[in-house]
């Protein structure tokens, strides 16, 4: 199937582009929407009457500031922080804080862009947005990371609040600054606004699972998609890339589920093991030692460390890209393809290009969007903020069985949507066009705003 963009669709597309230079990210986020869209638009005229597209791809509120701080030498740092809030109509502004040092607006809008639907699509009561920073957390101590924290925290906290702005962990950030950034709010606003940040510590308002939910969520969502073809999980090879919290919460879920996750990847290489990753090992490596997958390769003897490369050329039945945007490309899906991959469930956002899901389209391969394989996260955090408003706090077991619900409920939306408006089995058509048409329909009800 071909993607042809309406023309009017083309034109506020170009409009985007002129209006939002040298961001191309966000660029190519807004298209991957918009080139579902055009069905929606033939069946609804009254969202080109009202510009809604329009106005749904300019952000409410665009929030760039001056982080100023001390290192260890005592060395003056300046960094830019950003935080996009992008639309309100079902719910507060939610999305995470990405630290790194790629991190420039484009990367914030594309993000936030795509939360928009993401959060839509976990049928939550949650809008979209997304913030974050150049700061570069890698070699820097906890003490350095608490200064940069507070003075993040400082400008963002009189735009934050429980009903107004929710952030959370992205890439960079974990618990650890999720920790020092609620301290550093408690301590200027005198408000234990517990329902203000989500991916908090257990011990001060954090929920179960909220860790493992992102990389549990993208597996769920793998098994929907390979249910829906009448096949498994069960006996089958995964290939894993990063190594971050997706990844290693994706290495266990996928194990559960009685696959053998052989390969996962960081900025060094990748490892690779037949007989599967260990998972305690993993684990004990990248969140206690924050160390590299040489440190893996040198504590498990059945692992190959291989330095460079891809980890794609690795064969699998299923890849669930968890590293970054656009770590997947055509030569990658098309070794994929080759290699007998039969489903590809994004974990991370955005982290097939648009080449690589040409290629994956034509070879009919199962394809979890990202805004659709990864909401587990997000909507983990709604559960969070759910249980902050009633003070309550969840067991793991049945906050588990509410995400496997969720993440099976957003399956059946895409499926659906994606059917309704006649490209069935399009998971990324059926994603954009369920996402979109939940938030144009309350952005319709509140009027022009
Ligand atoms: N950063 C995550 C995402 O991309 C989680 C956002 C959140 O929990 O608010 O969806």
């Amino acid at each position: 199937m071909t993607h042809v963009v309406a023309p009017v669709v083309e034109n506020i597309y170009e409009e985007v582009v002129r209006r939002n230079p040298a961001e191309g990210e966000f660029h190519q986020a807004v298209r991957e929407v918009l080139e579902s869209l055009a069905p929606v638009l033939a069946r609804h005229p009254e969202y080109t009457e009202l510009k809604t597209i329009e106005r749904i791809c300019e952000p409410e509120r665009q929030i760039i500031f001056r982080v100023p701080w001390t290192d260890d030498r005592g060395e003056v740092q300046i960094n830019r922080g950003f935080r996009v809030e992008f639309n309100s109509a079902l719910g507060p502004y939610k999305g995470g804080l990405r630290f790194h040092p790629s991190v420039y607006l484009g990367i914030v809008k594309f993000l936030g862009f795509e939360q928009i639907f993401k959060n839509a699509l976990t049928g939550m009561p949650i809008g979209g947005g997304k913030g974050g920073s150049d700061f570069d957390p890698k070699g820097r101590s906890d003490a350095e990371v608490m200064r940069f924290c507070q003075s993040f925290m400082t400008e963002l906290y009189r735009h934050l609040g429980e009903h107004t702005d929710v952030p959370a962990g992205d890439v960079g950030v974990g618990a650890r600054e999720i920790g020092y950034l609620f301290g550093q709010y408690k301590r200027i606003t005198n408000r234990y606004e517990s329902g203000v940040l989500t991916g908090k510590g257990l011990t001060w308002g954090g929920a179960r699972v909220r860790t493992e939910a992102t990389g549990y969520g993208a597996t769920f969502f793998a098994s929907e998609m390979l249910t829906a073809r009448g096949t498994s999980l069960e006996g089958r090879t995964v290939v894993v890339s990063g190594s971050g919290n997706v990844a290693l919460y994706a290495v266990e879920k996928a194990t559960q589920l009685g696959a053998t996750v052989v390969a996962c990847s960081d900025s060094g290489g990748y490892v690779v093991d037949e007989a599967g990753l260990d998972l305690r090992v993993l684990q004990e490596v990248k969140e206690v030692q924050r160390g590299r997958l040489t440190d893996y390769a040198e504590r498990v003897r059945s692992a190959r460390h291989v330095a460079g490369g891809s980890v794609w050329d690795v064969p699998c039945h299923v890849a669930i890209p968890s590293a970054t945007q656009n770590e997947l490309d055509a030569d990658a899906a098309a070794r994929l393809v080759r290699n007998g991959c039969i489903a590809v469930s994004e974990g991370a956002n955005m982290p097939s290009t648009p080449e690589a899901l040409a290629v994956f389209r034509q070879a009919g391969t199962a394809f979890g969007p990202g805004k659709a394989a990864n909401a587990g996260g997000v909507a983990t955090s709604a559960l969070e903020m759910q249980q902050n408003a009633s003070r309550d706090s969840w067991t793991f077991e049945h906050t588990e069985t509410r995400l496997e619900q969720i993440m099976h409920d957003i399956h059946a939306r895409c499926a659906e949507a994606a059917e309704e408006y006649g490209t069935p089995g399009d998971l990324v058509a059926g994603a954009n066009i369920a996402g979109f048409t939940r938030v144009a329909e309350a952005m319709h009800a509140h009027g022009l705003v």
